[in-house]
């Protein structure tokens, strides 16, 4: 064993020791350590100062309760969280998750991706997520809204436009964040962008709906024209129909690629002749208004089929997974390449297992890790920061052309960190690119 191998090892078996059970946390860390780890080698002075060590302890961790009421008078009661991961470069910054899932070890494992992300996009935003474990799934918006106000009574006083901006991530959309900014604004009596991703009316940013799912089709087609390639007349499955999936959709067809699946929790609909404009309409109305399963959307349109399991046994080019964590095991993954698959862009954060991933880099398909390709919408949230402090408003085409510049820049750090021989390691370069800004500055900072 090599002593970059010594080293990597013994610092994985401290993060396992620290934080027990945390699966998915210690599966984030170890993605990123073992690309950091080779390089920092020759470069004692992170070593010297634990710079990895520090940034896979968060800065602070606020869990609370979470009581409300349903509509038949009941007392519910949930767990809310809020990570403040790292806030190095900026104020805490990520989303807020309503899942059953959520749980310590989800969130730190997307607190600490986030702060590599954030680095990335290059603007001056720290790492941090929050949620709960409140499911808005089957809840009245009466429900939905006394949670939310209940969540804000003990958030607000951890959050602010300087200190931490949540936005939206899982089962929380334009709906959930409107009753949060609402209940803030109520208790602190300041109108601040305190969140993002909010309405138009009061704050929100043009393009942010929009922005992760494009982002991560503009990455994967940063990939392709490196490649001399395109999306022009590729087969594309995707995952997810929520908000990453409806506009990773919608940036393919504008980019000439044809979407063949999307899925939720209940299975996926493969449809051979594309969703195009019009069947994308009903897929927003069946989620976004009515709230329904997609096998609705089976139910509508001939051409489509409805399935059980996830999306990956379809054959493919491109593969665009929009939904959640660890959704393409290493069976997927090979499965995807078999049928000919070249290329992966992760919309939802850390779909990919790690043997998955393994699978990608050995056959050295186009594979972009989610901190590079989902960060579209961090950056947008970004931009709604520095709109909301300067009390303007951006148009639309400025902050779609920031955007797809944002993405290119991302693309090519991670190139220029990641590039061997002509092959990119995208994994790496993303790691790679997004550590050494948060770690500098850090140096710059001493024993903090
Ligand atoms: P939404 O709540 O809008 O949609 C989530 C989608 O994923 C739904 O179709 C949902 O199906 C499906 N899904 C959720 N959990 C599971 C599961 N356990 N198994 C199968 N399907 C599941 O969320 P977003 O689109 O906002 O987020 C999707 C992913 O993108 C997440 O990983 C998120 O962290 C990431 N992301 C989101 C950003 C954003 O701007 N919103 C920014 C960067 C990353 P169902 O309705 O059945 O639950």
């Amino acid at each position: 064993m090599s002593k970059t191998e010594e080293y990597l090892q013994r610092f994985m078996n401290g993060v396992i020791k620290r934080n027990p059970g945390e699966l998915e946390f210690h599966q984030a860390v170890s993605e990123v350590a073992g690309t950091i780890f080779p390089y920092i080698a020759d470069k004692p002075i992170y070593h010297k100062m634990q710079i990895l060590e520090r940034m896979a302890e968060p800065d602070r961790v606020v869990m609370f309760r979470v009581p409300w009421t349903d509509d038949k008078g009941n007392i519910r009661n949930q767990r809310g969280y809020r990570v403040q991961f790292n806030n190095s470069i900026g104020p805490y910054k990520g989303g807020l998750r309503f899942h059953p899932s959520v749980n310590l070890s989800v969130l730190k494992f997307l607190g600490f991706e986030q702060t590599f992300k954030n680095s990335l996009t290059g603007l001056p935003m720290g790492g941090g997520k929050g949620g709960s474990d409140f499911n808005p799934k089957g809840k009245t918006d009466n429900e939905v809204m006394r949670f939310c106000q209940s969540f804000m009574i003990e958030l607000h006083r951890h959050i602010g436009e300087d200190t931490d901006v949540p936005a939206g991530d899982i089962g929380v959309g334009a709906r959930e964040i409107g009753y949060l900014f609402g209940q803030y604004k109520r208790i602190e009596n300041r109108f601040v962008g305190v969140l993002t991703g909010k309405g138009m009316e009061f704050g929100g940013s043009k393009i942010r709906t929009e922005a992760t799912g494009y982002g991560t089709v503009y990455f994967m087609q940063n990939m392709l024209q490196r490649n001399g390639d395109s999306l022009e007349g590729k087969n594309v499955c995707v995952s997810g129909s929520g908000n990453v999936a409806t506009y990773a959709v919608e940036k393919v067809n504008h980019l000439g690629g044809k979407v063949i699946t999307l899925s939720d929790s209940s299975g996926f609909v493969h449809d051979p002749d594309g969703i195009d404009a019009d069947k994308l309409a009903f897929l927003i109305d069946l989620k976004q208004v009515r709230r329904g399963r997609i096998k609705e959307y089976a139910d509508e349109f001939n051409s489509a089929s409805f399935h059980e399991g996830r999306p990956w046994g379809v054959s493919c080019e491109i593969a665009l997974p929009c939904a959640t964590q660890n959704e393409i095991n290493e069976e997927e993954a090979k499965t995807l390449i078999n049928n000919g698959c070249i290329g992966v862009s992760e919309g939802a954060n850390m779909p990919t297992g790690l043997a998955g991933i393994d699978t990608f880099q050995e056959a050295r398909i186009l594979y972009a890790p989610s901190k590079a390709a989902n960060a579209g919408g961090v950056a947008v949230s970004g931009l709604e920061m520095s709109q909301n402090s300067a009390r303007i408003t951006w148009k639309e085409d400025e902050l779609e052309k920031l955007l797809e510049t944002t993405m290119f820049n991302i693309h090519q750090s991670c190139v220029e960190y990641g590039e061997c021989d002509g092959h990119v390691d995208y994994l790496a370069g993303a790691n790679i690119a997004g550590f050494v800004k948060v770690a500098d500055a850090m140096l710059s900072f001493g024993h903090t």
